[in-house]
């Protein structure tokens, strides 16, 4: 059997909704929707969700809520997929890359060297399900997007993330935490960030004109993230206990394993480690053993932007030793056991 990346963890009750949803006869937003976006940010902690069609479209729509325009700055760090940069170029802003700390979250340090006059806002990805230095960034006193993508469910001084941000959006892809197949939200405790988003999330019916989206959410969508939703704390709950076997195998391989803090809980999106040896090498061995680990960011951004890898050493390090293990929920020991006896094997024989 092949150990994959990750894998969505479905089962007979959501397709169970789905048919109940194709009975209904209502497919696009309605009380589905509603009830979806009002279950997360309840899980969240905040007053309003506005759902979406991925969350690339909710951080576009959060970047103008935020009212973030041409030659406004946001800044973001380099070690992340190219969603964020796509959404900063749809509004025409400045892209301010950020280098990392030593946990792959944004360095607070390097964003105050990036800061000018014209920063407008900071995405901030909670990267592999890791919170952020959300206390520090907090401090900056700058517009805050959390990138919840990797990290429902994840919390900072117990308290959730995604309420600690001006705006957070959450990202319901195949590969997430929970999916809808595609699917986002945007989630804020502010009234008048919602209605923005909310009018811009659709086209029809609006007594005026202006560039609106069509943004939405099916009911489909909606039904099965409900049900993702409910089955949340199962799944970090699964993920952790996965995460906490690698960390006592994996001693005394010479692997740099992920940080652990109390007043951190990571929702263990990725188990990432950092190896010495080439990754190449490593990637193609334990291919042949039939288990699928691969480099946890495809490309920096500071690469694909063809910007000098000098100012950027955490990410380069990064980029060159860090390697993402296999974990999700319907993993089981059988598989657990296959991940721990190859990696062992093929990092000691490096
Ligand atoms: C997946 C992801 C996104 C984009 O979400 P889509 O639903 O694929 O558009 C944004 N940010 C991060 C950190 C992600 O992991």
């Amino acid at each position: 059997m092949i150990i994959t990346q990750s894998k969505p963890t479905l089962n007979q009750s959501d397709a169970l909704c789905i048919s109940d949803v194709i009975e209904s006869g209502q497919l696009a937003q309605g009380p589905i929707v509603k009830a979806f976006e009002a279950a997360l940010a309840q899980t969240v902690g905040v007053q309003y969700g506005v759902a979406t069609s991925s969350g690339t479209a909710a951080l576009h729509l959060a970047l103008l809520a935020l009212e973030i325009g041409e030659g406004d700055e946001v800044i973001f760090p380099s070690y992340v997929c190219t969603a964020l940069l796509n959404a900063v170029n749809y509004v025409r802003a400045i892209p301010v890359l950020s280098d990392s700390g030593n946990d792959f979250n944004i360095s607070v340090d390097d964003i105050k060297r990036r800061i000018t006059i014209n920063t407008k806002a900071i995405i901030v990805p909670h990267m592999f399900g890791r919170p952020a230095d959300l206390g520090a960034l907090k401090e900056l006193e700058i517009p805050l997007i959390e990138d919840c993508a990797q990290s429902i469910g994840a919390t900072y001084y117990n308290q959730p993330v995604g309420s600690f941000g001006d705006i957070a959006i959450f990202s319901f892809y195949a590969t997430k935490m929970i999916t809808t197949g595609e699917g986002g939200m945007l989630v804020t405790k502010n009234k008048e960030i919602a209605r923005r988003a909310l009018d811009l999330r659709d086209y029809d019916g609006k007594p005026d004109y202006i560039v609106r989206f069509n943004y939405k959410m099916t009911e489909i969508q909606a039904s099965i993230g409900l049900q993702q939703l409910g089955k949340l704390s199962g799944f970090i709950t699964r993920r952790r206990d996965i995460a906490n076997t690698y960390r006592q195998e994996f001693i005394g391989l010479g692997v740099e394993l992920p940080p652990l803090d109390d007043y951190r809980q990571s929702a263990w999106y990725r188990f990432v480690i950092r190896v010495r040896s080439d990754l190449e090498a490593l990637i193609d061995e334990f291919k042949k053993n039939k288990v699928i680990c691969d480099q946890p960011v495809f490309m920096p951004l500071h690469r694909l932007l063809k910007y000098a890898p000098a100012h950027f050493p955490q990410v380069e390090t990064d980029f060159k030793h860090a390697l993402s293990i296999p974990i999700y929920p319907s993993l089981d020991e059988q598989g657990i056991c296959q991940v721990c006896n190859i990696v062992q094997k093929t990092i000691l024989k490096q």
